[in-house]
């Protein structure tokens, strides 16, 4: 596989085309950006661990029946993945409010949903990602009424998988955004899931474990970083004796 020319670079990974041109390069960077992008910095070992967790997740994703652009690790940073024409929406699943939500209806930060909700936003920078409703999509032709039911119904397993990882890592799955597209005219999830697009909070000491760290200046964030793929790599990946037996 050969890396080409770049296509696009955006806030934390670098796109690149491929000598086959179903399939991209995708390079994860260490820089970190929030505030829409005012506050700008770098998480030292950020791109390596965003590459390798998205990838054990994406892995379980597929194996629950639900399409990824996900196809191999090239390296500890980069990743092969399907190109996709992206839908440009983000989808995100909240379990616990936090962030825009707790300032949106005056909830407090902590606050357990009854059951999770599903939020959808244009993805556009300069617009600050306004919020969108199923209609807006229609009508925009963002993306079709089937499409966009997929993407939440998606959205919502892919909740549950997740929960179900990160509570045998003693991690609360709090929000998270996904990036879907399309290719061969199906919906296949893309983009990266990992401690920049979630919040993870420790199930015991509360503590927060992703990205909050870094807009909240909270500090240690390469060791949340670490300590989120540390515990997820034991929960995903069998022990050495354990595989051994099997072999
Ligand atoms: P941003 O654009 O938000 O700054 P990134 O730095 O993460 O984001 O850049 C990755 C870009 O690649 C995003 O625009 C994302 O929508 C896009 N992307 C993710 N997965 C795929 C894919 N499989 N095919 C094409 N584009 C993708
Ligand atoms: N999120 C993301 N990219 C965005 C906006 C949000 O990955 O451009 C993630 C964020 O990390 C959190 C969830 O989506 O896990 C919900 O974020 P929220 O709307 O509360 O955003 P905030 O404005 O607080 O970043």
């Amino acid at each position: 596989m050969e890396k080409l020319a770049l296509r696009y670079e955006g806030k934390a990974k670098k796109v690149y085309t491929t000598d086959q041109s179903d399939y991209l390069w995708v390079a994860y960077k260490d820089d970190a950006t929030a505030l829409n992008g005012k506050k700008k910095g770098t998480i030292h070992d950020k791109g390596e661990i965003n590459n390798q967790l998205s990838a054990l997740f994406f892995a379980e994703i597929e194996k629950a029946g639900i399409l990824t652009h996900y196809v191999r690790l090239l390296s500890d940073r980069d990743m092969l993945v399907r190109s996709l024409e992206m839908i440009p929406l983000e989808v995100v699943v909240r379990n616990v409010v936090t962030g825009s939500l707790g300032k949106r209806l005056a909830v407090p930060e902590g606050f357990v949903l009854s059951q999770p909700v599903v939020e959808l936003y244009y993805k556009d920078d300069e617009l600050g990602d306004p919020m969108v409703n199923e209609t807006h999509i229609a009508a925009m032709g963002w993306a079709s009424a089937e499409d966009t039911k997929e993407i939440q119904a998606s959205g919502l397993k892919i909740n549950k998988i997740l929960q179900n990882i990160l509570a045998k890592a003693g991690i609360e799955l709090i929000d998270f955004k996904l990036e879907f597209g399309i290719a061969d005219g199906k919906v296949y999830l893309g983009d990266e899931i990992s401690p920049d697009t979630c919040r993870y909070w420790d199930i015991e000491t509360r503590e927060k474990l992703d990205k909050d760290r870094f807009r909240q200046d909270l500090g240690r964030l390469e060791e949340a970083y670490q300590e989120v793929f540390r515990r997820v790599k034991e929960v995903l990946t069998p022990a050495k004796n354990e595989s051994s037996q099997n072999v």
